[in-house]
């Protein structure tokens, strides 16, 4: 039987019509709609791009986008003058800080400064320490994404391998926490893994964020393995992800493309996690 190809841009479209009717709600209970602030420190296009989808997203659904922009050359002090700021203004729900960040500009600790509260993103050191005691809070938007693409297809994850190849802070490490806390058995790869076919073909979801284009073979996948390519590679023939997808899909129960699998998730679960944050912060 050919894979069910897993359309995340009409998921994500389907989520993104809910979480309007949810914010109109809000917007109607509490008397302001959510904000969503976006940091964009320097010149890089691409993250221009990134953060100008993400505003024109969050207008679409009815979230207030805030948008900051430091130059090119703006320093630690002026980051965290403006975190504090947004940290400190209640029409502001999340904050976003867009990464990289240029020059010797900190990510970790300029990312550790925005409040947990707002941590959209789910990226601070105290929403990754309650992800990992199985607490509530933001999660990283990327990983939820791709847990709502695994319901989509009905993955049965109790008990099932799993597979993630990356162990990044901003994807691995978390999607592995939260395939935990669903019950499957998690195995995490890296650069150092030692036969990475061998131990992907033990996957009944097999994960793969890695940055290596089409480095994901049919010798990586058990047939009837449900496959998520995170990654984003940009070829000189266009748009290609971490699974060689023509080659794999034969042999998948369902798959992700690139484009149009996790990527279209990943800002539709920045507006839930926003919705999530005004919500939580309009109880307190
Ligand atoms: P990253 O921080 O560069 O991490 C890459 C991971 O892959 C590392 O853990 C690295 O191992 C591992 N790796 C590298 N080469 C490998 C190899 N040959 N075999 C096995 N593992 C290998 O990247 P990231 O931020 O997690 O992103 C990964 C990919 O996902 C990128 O293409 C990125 O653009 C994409 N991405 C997409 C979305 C989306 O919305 N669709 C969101 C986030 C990321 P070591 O730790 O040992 O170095």
């Amino acid at each position: 039987m050919p894979a069910e190809i897993i359309d995340g841009k009409a998921i994500a479209a389907r989520v993104r019509a809910q979480i309007a009717d949810e914010v109109d709600v809000f917007t109607r209970r509490v008397g302001y709609p959510p904000g969503l602030a976006t940091i964009l420190v320097g010149d890089d296009p691409g993250s221009a791009v990134y953060v100008r989808g993400k505003q024109k997203a969050s207008a679409e659904v009815g979230i207030t986008p805030f948008s900051e922009t430091l130059p090119q050359d703006a320093g630690s002090d002026d980051v965290t003058d403006l975190i504090e700021r947004l940290n400190a203004d209640p029409a502001v729900n999340g904050i976003l800080l867009q990464l990289p960040l240029p020059g010797d500009l900190s990510e970790t600790a300029l990312t550790g400064l925005i409040d947990p509260a707002k941590d959209v993103d789910g990226l601070t050191p105290v929403s990754a320490g309650l992800l990992a005691l199985g607490r509530p809070g933001l999660r990283p938007c990327t990983p939820i994404g791709v847990m709502e693409l695994l319901a989509s297809v009905d993955a049965q994850l109790e008990g099932a391998e799993t597979v993630v190849i990356g162990r990044s802070n901003l994807f691995g490490k978390p999607m592995a926490q939260l395939l935990l806390a669903a019950n499957a058995t998690v195995t995490t790869c890296h650069s150092r893994t030692r036969d990475l076919p061998g131990v992907c073909r033990r996957a009944d979801v097999l994960i793969a964020a890695v940055g290596r284009p089409r480095l994901v073979t049919p010798d990586f996948v058990k047939p009837g393995a449900i496959v998520v390519d995170v990654g984003i590679n940009r070829l000189e023939t266009g748009l290609v992800g971490d699974v060689d997808f023509e080659a794999v899909a034969p042999l998948a129960r369902a798959i992700t493309p690139v484009p149009g699998g996790v990527g279209p998730m990943t800002i539709a679960m920045l507006l839930r996690n926003t919705l999530q944050a005004a919500v939580a912060q309009a109880r307190s």
